[in-house]
């Protein structure tokens, strides 16, 4: 990312006006620096008048860069930009519904609770619905006893969801995204006719070195995986170039899955870690070839991960970690909230789910 040779303090940030404008804030927590981008505004945003800004929050120095780019956050029409800094739970806005999305291939650990809090947190301060969606295509790590432990686990600490199943019955019978696979279907049929994907053979371990755009292979082969071109023009980080959307098994990829549910159910609020961010840019980027304008304007929000230490990541393995292991251990919900914030670094300790925003005004 490149920086602009602009570097505005808190302070001048807030008063920051170009033209008369209506208000569109970008949320920032309390920082000593910030600096401001202008990357990845393509030619069509531009024409829209439109520019997507994107908060990022680079390290734990609390040092803030703002740039205009793909993906997130907030639309704000470029030549009125007005850029106010308020507290992130100052939200204006409102939203429609939002969701968590939980793989059943272990068991949740608090990595997945912090995530949720913040979602439901954030929810019920901004009005949104908060929809359960259980991420189940990837079938061969999916075991009926970590979806029995999405439920058991959010009912015991006390973390609200209201639409979506309430217990594995209506998950298998109704909310399974097997049951959504000719949505899914769909949309790979659409990037097909639109001249956006090719079919790829490599094995996981030639993957690498993929060169099956120029082979020509048949889409029509079912051993053969779907990738989707990307050009330069789609700004896409180097993890997400001709991402798969449709896997060797059959399965749409998890980024085309997730961009067609997050569509199919109106979500406008998206807050995952920021282990997602290219994941994000990768789904922005399909939502717009599928022309899904409720995502492409959908505010997402990356949160910071839980750590083991101050240098290692939460392993998802760790089973100390697992919300069955430490109601085993006898641990309240409080308790576990507790050492959720400790693990993510919050300044402040914090014993309920309603609490967490306070993880996006002042600790990012
Ligand atoms: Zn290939």
């Amino acid at each position: 990312m490149k920086k602009l040779p602009l570097d505005l303090s808190f302070r001048n940030l807030e008063t920051l006006q170009i033209n008369n404008s209506p208000s569109c804030n970008i949320f920032v927590p309390r920082p000593s620096n910030l600096s401001v981008g202008d990357k990845s505004i393509n030619a069509e945003e531009k024409q829209a008048g439109v520019a997507i800004a994107r908060l990022f929050f680079k390290n734990r120095r609390r040092e803030i860069m703002v740039w205009l780019s793909y993906g997130v956050y907030l639309r704000i029409p470029l030549n009125i930009l007005y850029l106010r800094a308020v507290p992130f739970p100052m939200l204006s806005k409102s939203f429609v519904r939002t969701r968590i999305a939980p793989t059943p291939s272990g068991f949740l650990h608090v990595g997945n609770i912090f995530s949720f809090a913040i979602t439901a947190s954030l929810a019920r301060k901004t009005g949104a619905a908060i929809l359960l969606r259980i991420d189940d295509l990837d079938q061969a790590r999916v075991q009926e006893q970590y979806v029995r432990d999405i439920f058991e686990s959010l009912n015991f600490l006390g973390i609200p969801w209201d639409e979506g199943p309430k217990d594995y019955g209506e998950y298998k019978n109704k909310f399974s995204q097997l049951h959504r696979l000719p949505l899914y279907e769909k949309a790979l049929h659409q990037l097909r006719e639109g001249g956006h994907v090719f079919a790829c053979s490599c094995s996981r371990t030639t993957r690498e070195k993929c060169n099956c755009r120029n082979k020509d292979l048949s889409l029509d082969d079912p051993n053969n995986a779907w990738r989707i071109y990307t050009p330069p023009s789609a700004e896409l980080p180097p993890t997400m170039h001709e991402f798969i959307v449709k896997k060797k098994d059959g399965f749409p990829s998890y980024q085309l899955a997730c961009v067609v549910d997050d569509n199919h159910y109106n979500i406008d609020l998206i807050i995952r870690g920021d282990d997602l961010r290219d994941s994000s840019k990768a789904q922005w980027y399909l939502a717009k070839l599928l022309g899904y304008t409720s995502f492409t304007s959908s505010t997402i929000i990356h949160h910071r991960l839980l750590m083991e230490s101050p240098e290692q990541k939460l392993s998802k393995s760790a089973g100390s970690t697992s919300i069955q292991y430490l109601r085993k251990e006898g641990k309240s919900p409080e308790e576990i909230f507790e050492l959720v914030s400790k693990m993510a670094g919050l300044s402040k300790t914090l014993r309920y789910w309603k609490e967490f925003d306070v993880a996006l005004e002042t600790d990012l």
